[in-house]
């Protein structure tokens, strides 16, 4: 793999991705951009091609759409320069379940998991032969809150964390490093596309701010990386909870609550 590998980022015609995009032209990167807005992304090119001089390559891909996203796949897996992953295409679904179209829950699934996954392991036999590369995986706070009211936003967020951390563990010893951001409320499109004001939100972190921050857990190399969260102790507690509940799970009999009296 190429000392400054090339960059895949989906999601890379606007906000975060977008923001990605300008941050690692800035390091150096070359990229390869993935979204359906071809000409945003070719602005976004020569914009940044022109001041960073990296070569910009351009994927037009609906990633809800199978061939389009086998096109992706086949570049991650055959492009061997491309030695970062960077999965952040995403959208929201505003409103009640029950008032949330059945094709627009499917598609939000297919958007924000099949694809996330799907890209995933596409580049991950390579990476993991290879020993180097790294997934950047772009998550939710909404996936740690069913308090909020997003259920099934957030429970593909949830997917992503999820599936973060469990490639972290298996991939990282290969030497593959794996990351998970988890933003809250940030200023971009996507709360526009989901018919919310994002006026209507008390507080909004500035997209440049949540990438910054992001990037400082990658160069740190962190599994997990909140931004948001002011007080770190709080996500290792919460982990170490978490793992306290496995060696209470028993495979053999249920739990003395639910056996029937005799
Ligand atoms: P955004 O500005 O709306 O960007 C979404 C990106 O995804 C755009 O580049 C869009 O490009 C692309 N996209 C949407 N549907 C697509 C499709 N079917 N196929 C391919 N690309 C598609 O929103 P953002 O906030 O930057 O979102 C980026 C990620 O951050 C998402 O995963 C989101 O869930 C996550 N996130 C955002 C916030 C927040 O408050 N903003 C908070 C937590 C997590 P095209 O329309 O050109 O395809």
């Amino acid at each position: 793999m190429a000392e400054n590998p090339t960059v895949l980022i989906t999601g890379a015609s606007s906000g975060i991705g977008a923001t990605y995009a300008d941050r690692f032209a800035r390091r150096g990167h070359d990229l390869v951009l993935v979204a359906r807005d071809k000409e945003r992304m070719e602005a976004l090119a020569a914009r940044l091609h022109g001041e960073t001089g990296v070569a910009i390559d351009i994927l037009q891909a609906d990633l809800t759409d199978a061939r389009d996203l086998a096109v992706v796949e086949t570049r991650l897996r055959d492009n061997r320069r491309i030695g970062v992953l960077v999965n952040n295409a995403g959208a929201a679904l505003g409103g009640a379940f029950v008032a949330q179209a059945a094709n627009d829950v499917g598609r939000l699934v297919a958007l924000n998991t099949t694809a996330v996954a799907r890209l995933a392991s596409a580049v991950a036999p390579r990476f993991a032969e290879a020993g180097e590369g790294a997934i950047i995986n772009i998550s939710s706070v909404v996936g740690l809150a069913p308090e909020f009211g997003m259920s099934v936003y957030g429970a593909t967020k949830a997917f992503v964390t999820f599936l973060s951390q469990g490639l972290s563990l298996e991939l990282g010893p290969k030497g593959v490093y794996v990351q998970a951001v988890l933003p809250a409320a940030t200023r971009t499109e996507i709360w526009e596309r989901a018919s919310i004001d994002v006026n209507t939100l008390p507080v909004v972190m500035e997209v440049g701010e949540l990438v910054d921050a992001a990037l400082v857990g990658f160069d740190r190399r962190e599994s997990v990386t909140i931004p948001p969260l002011q007080d770190a102790g709080q996500w290792d507690a919460y982990q170490a909870a978490r793992q306290a509940i496995l060696p209470g799970l028993r495979q053999e009999h249920a739990a003395a609550r639910y056996q029937a009296a005799l």
